[in-house]
């Protein structure tokens, strides 16, 4: 079976032809500055990589140039794109009504559309990227994945923020998380990897990239997690603020004479580490700088540490203890640094990081010391993987029902 893959953006699409039977990649690539001018970097498994300035007004035009680069005589992978036999779509945000993933229907796209106020940045992206796919191939089953659906587990005295309860009934105000399909793969991995049933694990991910996220996994069902009711929520980020006292908002808007809008911007982009050190949102600079003596980059990293350290101890308390943390995502599987610092203290949770195992990047490892009472993984997430598993599932599902009717 060949799932293509797509997340699209409000200016990109990123996109992964793969077999979900034997997880191999066939191709990957990137379109970017849709709308604008447009550039395509597609790479072939075992082939040259295509790297071009290509015209794409809208995503429509992406996903041709994506079909013509997958079919090339010299660049692609397959003969036809009716050797696609479905389509998996990353949606951002699939309010309360999506807690699972699900094929596309009219029902569908609707239930979709209502979400937007909840991600008006993202979910009109992904909309648009479903139905450029559906007019370039009317015929292909297209499956929704929500990065919201993984966390909809978790109860109420989890999700429920302390406002008035007619914020939550009328405006939908709770906690929904996000990096959902993430959070699920590396636990699902970490429990393969530990031998265990994950039925029997508690385990903290630690998503840690330029959005970060921690989640409680508790016998493979998210019980709580970091992010909000919008990925600004949790963690300070590479240029988000991270959850701070709401009373600041109001308080930047009289002192400083900003609009609401333009706090929000400046918490959303001017802020995390970037805000903090005034060097950069990219962690490899941060360290760079530091290691040069910048205080300030020094303090960003003290302080997402601490963060992240201080998550791992909440998310043991959620779920009673932990028998495991993972790290993933570009910090997460790459800083070894990060990892130990953030790791530093934890030993009271019967967590030993063993400094040589540590020093890995990109591939997955167990962590800590043959002796560690509880254990530290190190698995790079696989979020096209998950997305393409779930539509291979759903896609046969539903050809099963067919046939049985
Ligand atoms: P992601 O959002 O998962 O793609 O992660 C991107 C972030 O990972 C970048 O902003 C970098 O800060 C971080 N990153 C990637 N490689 C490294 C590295 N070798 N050391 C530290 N941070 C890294």
């Amino acid at each position: 079976m060949k799932v293509l893959v797509i997340n699209a953006g409000s200016s990109s699409l990123k996109y992964q032809l793969l077999d979900p039977d034997t997880k191999e990649v066939l191709a990957k690539g990137l379109c970017e500055r849709i709308g604008i001018d447009g550039h395509i970097k597609h790479t072939p498994t075992g082939k040259d990589v295509y790297d071009a300035d290509r015209y794409m007004p809208d995503h429509e035009a992406a996903i041709k140039l994506v079909m013509e680069v997958l079919t090339h005589n010299y660049y692609g992978v397959i003969k036809d794109m009716s050797e696609i036999d479905a389509v998996g779509h990353r949606v951002v945000h699939g309010g309360e009504e999506f807690t699972h993933s699900v094929i596309i229907d009219r029902a569908v796209m609707k239930g979709i559309r209502d979400c937007i106020p909840l991600a008006p940045l993202h979910n009109p992206a992904n909309i648009t990227g479903i139905e450029a796919c559906q007019d370039v191939m009317p015929n292909t089953p297209m499956v929704a994945v929500f990065d919201t659906a993984f966390h909809q587990t978790m109860p109420p005295k989890a999700y429920i923020y302390a406002v008035p309860y007619r914020w939550y009934t009328e405006n939908k105000v709770r906690r929904y998380g996000f990096h959902g399909t993430s959070h699920q793969y590396v636990s699902q991995r970490a429990a393969e990897m530990l031998g265990r049933p994950i039925e029997e694990l508690r385990i903290a991910t630690c998503h840690l990239g330029n959005g970060a996220s921690t989640c409680s996994v508790k016998f493979g069902k998210s019980i709580d997690t970091s992010m909000g009711f919008t990925p600004q929520d949790g963690l300070p980020m590479g240029t988000r603020a991270g959850a701070i006292d709401a009373a600041i908002t109001e308080y930047i808007v009289d002192q400083r004479g900003y609009s609401g809008k333009r706090v929000e911007s400046a918490l959303n982009k001017e802020s995390g580490m970037l805000g903090i050190s005034g060097v950069s949102s990219d962690f490899r600079d941060l360290e760079a700088a530091a290691a040069e003596g910048n205080e300030r980059a020094q303090l960003a990293i003290d302080v997402f540490c601490y963060k992240v350290t201080k998550r791992i101890g909440s998310c043991a308390a959620a779920m009673g203890g932990l028998d495991a943390v993972v790290f993933t995502a570009g910090v997460g599987e790459n800083s070894a640094t990060l990892r130990a610092k953030i790791m530093e203290g934890l030993e009271f949770l019967g967590l030993k990081m063993d400094p040589e195992k540590n020093n890995v990047r990109g591939k997955e490892a167990i962590i800590s010391t043959d002796d560690s009472p509880n254990k530290i993984l190190l698995i790079p997430t696989n979020e096209e993987l998950v997305i393409a598993l779930d539509t291979a599932r759903l896609v046969r599902e539903q050809e099963a029902a067919v046939k049985e009717d």
